[in-house]
C-alpha cells in the first residue's frame, strides 16, 4: 500500500473513531446539544480528509473545495460546541463569516488567480481566527477551571498552529507552486501531524469535562432533596457542620433554626399527600429565599427543615424564624381551599463555643419541642447557655 495515503487515511480514521464515541454519549445525554455538535466536527473532519486522497467525478478543483468546505464546516461545529457547552451564546454569524472569507480566498486563489500558498494561508488564518474567538470566549468565563484552562491552552495552540505553521513551513520550504508532491510536502506532514495531536487533545478535554459535570451531577444528586430541592439531611450535616467549625474557629456566632410544620399528618388526611407535598415544597421556597446564599437550608425529613446561620446571633435567627412563620402562615397554598392555612413551629440553638452540630441540633429540637407544647405557629429559642467563649488570645497578653 501507497505509505502516503496509508499516513493520510489515520486523521479520518482517528475522527471517525471520535465522531463514533461522542455519538454514543450523545444517545446518552439527547439534551446535551453540543455533543451533537462535536459529532457533526469530526464526521466534517473526517470528510475532508477522505476528500483530499480522492478526485470526484466533477474534478480535482472541485473535490478540493469541498474538502475545504467540509474543514471550514468541522471548524465552525467545533467551535460552537465548546461555547455552547459552557452556556454562552454561540456568535455564529461571526465565526460563520470568517470561515466563507476564509473559503472565498480558497475559491479565488482556486479558481481565479490559482495559488496554492494563498489558498493554504487563506483558509488556515480563517480557521486560526475562529480558534482564537473560542480562546477569547474560555478566558471570558467567570469560574474558570482546570479544564477550561486546558481548553483554552488547546485553543492558543490551535491557533498557533493555524497562524504560525504555515509560515514556517513556507519560509522552511518556499512558496508551494502546485500540488505535484504535495502530499509528501513538509506542510501536509506537519498538517496531518498537528490535527491528529489536536483532534485527540480536544476530542480527551472535551470526554473529561463531560465526565466532570456528570460527577458533579451525581454528587449534588446525592446531596439533594427532590421535593423541596434544598440540601438533604446528609449535604445539610456536611454543609453546616463544616460552616459551624468556620464560624467556632473564627469566634463568631452562629445559630441553628429547625422548623416543623404543625399537624401536617391531618392536612395530609384532609386534603391528600400531594397537597402535602406541594405544601413541603412552598415551605422549602420560603426558606431557600430568606437563607439567600449566605445561610445553608435542608430538609431533615418528612416536614422537618433545619437553617444554619453564620454570624448570626440568637435575636437575629429569631428574626429570621419569626418573618418566615408570618410569611407563610398568612399566606394561602395553590392547591389547597384558600381559607386553609398551614403554620410551622420554630426552635433556635446559638452556639457559640465549640458545640457540634449534632449537639446544636439536639437544643434546637428542644426548643421546637417547647414550641410545639405552648401551642405550635411560634418561635422557642434554646434556655440552655452555649459554653462560655474561651478568653480571646493576645500578642499583648502579659507574660
Ligand atoms: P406536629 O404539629 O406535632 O408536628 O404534628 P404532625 O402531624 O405534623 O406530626 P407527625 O410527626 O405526627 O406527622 C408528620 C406527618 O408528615 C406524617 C407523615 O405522613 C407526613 N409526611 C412525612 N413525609 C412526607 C412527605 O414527603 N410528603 C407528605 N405529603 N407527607 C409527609
Ligand atoms: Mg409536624
Ligand atoms: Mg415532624
Amino acid at each position: 500500500m501507497d505509505t502516503d495515503l496509508f499516513i493520510s487515511l489515520l486523521n479520518p480514521a482517528i475522527t471517525l473513531t471520535l465522531a463514533a464515541a461522542f455519538l454514543v454519549l450523545w444517545l446518552y445525554r439527547r439534551d446535551r446539544f453540543h455533543l451533537a455538535l462535536v459529532v457533526a466536527a469530526y464526521i466534517g473532519s473526517t470528510s475532508g480528509f477522505l476528500l483530499q486522497n480522492f478526485a470526484l467525478p466533477f474534478g480535482l478543483p472541485a473535490t478540493k473545495l469541498l474538502s475545504n468546505t467540509a474543514f471550514a464546516l468541522s471548524v465552525v461545529a467545533l467551535s460552537g460546541a465548546i461555547i455552547s457547552r459552557y452556556g454562552r451564546p454561540v456568535p455564529w454569524l461571526g465565526i460563520s463569516l470568517l470561515a466563507l472569507g476564509g473559503l472565498s480566498g480558497f475559491c479565488w486563489f482556486m479558481f481565479v488567480q490559482p495559488d496554492l500558498t494563498w489558498r493554504i494561508l487563506s483558509t488556515s488564518f480563517a480557521f486560526g481566527a475562529i480558534s482564537l474567538v473560542v480562546a477569547a470566549e474560555i478566558r471570558s468565563l467567570p469560574n474558570r477551571g482546570r479544564i477550561e484552562s486546558f481548553l483554552l491552552l488547546l485553543a492558543v495552540l490551535s491557533a498557533l498552529n493555524f497562524f504560525a505553521r504555515p509560515l514556517i513551513v513556507i519560509a522552511i520550504e518556499g512558496p508551494y507552486a502546485s500540488l505535484e508532491g504535495f502530499q509528501s510536502s513538509l506542510y501536509w506532514t506537519t498538517a496531518l501531524l498537528a490535527h491528529a495531536v489536536m483532534a485527540l487533545m480536544i476530542a480527551l478535554c472535551l470526554f473529561t469535562a463531560e465526565a466532570a459535570d456528570l460527577m458533579r451531577a451525581l454528587r449534588s444528586e446525592s446531596v439533594t432533596d427532590p421535593l423541596s430541592g434544598l440540601l438533604n439531611r446528609r449535604g445539610f450535616e456536611a454543609r453546616a457542620s463544616a460552616i459551624l467549625a468556620m464560624c467556632q474557629a473564627a469566634r463568631l456566632p452562629a445559630s441553628l433554626i429547625i422548623a416543623d410544620l404543625d399537624r401536617f399528618k391531618a392536612l395530609n388526611d384532609r386534603h391528600g399527600h400531594a397537597a402535602g407535598d406541594r405544601v413541603i415544597a412552598e415551605f422549602a421556597g420560603r426558606l431557600r429565599a430568606a437563607a439567600g446564599t449566605r445561610a445553608v437550608a435542608g430538609r431533615l425529613g418528612g416536614e422537618e427543615f433545619a437553617v444554619l446561620l453564620p454570624m448570626a446571633d440568637a435575636a437575629a435567627a429569631r428574626l429570621f424564624a419569626e418573618a418566615v412563620r408570618k410569611v407563610f402562615s398568612g399566606d394561602s397554598i395553590a392547591g389547597l381551599p384558600r381559607e386553609v392555612r398551614v403554620t410551622g413551629s420554630f426552635g433556635i440553638a446559638l452556639s457559640a463555643g465549640k458545640e457540634c452540630l449534632e449537639e446544636l441540633m439536639r437544643r434546637a429540637d428542644e426548643a421546637l419541642y417547647h414550641a410545639k407544647r405552648d401551642g405550635r405557629d411560634s418561635v422557642r429559642v434554646s434556655y440552655q447557655r452555649p459554653p462560655e467563649l474561651p478568653a480571646p488570645s493576645s500578642a499583648l497578653a502579659p507574660a
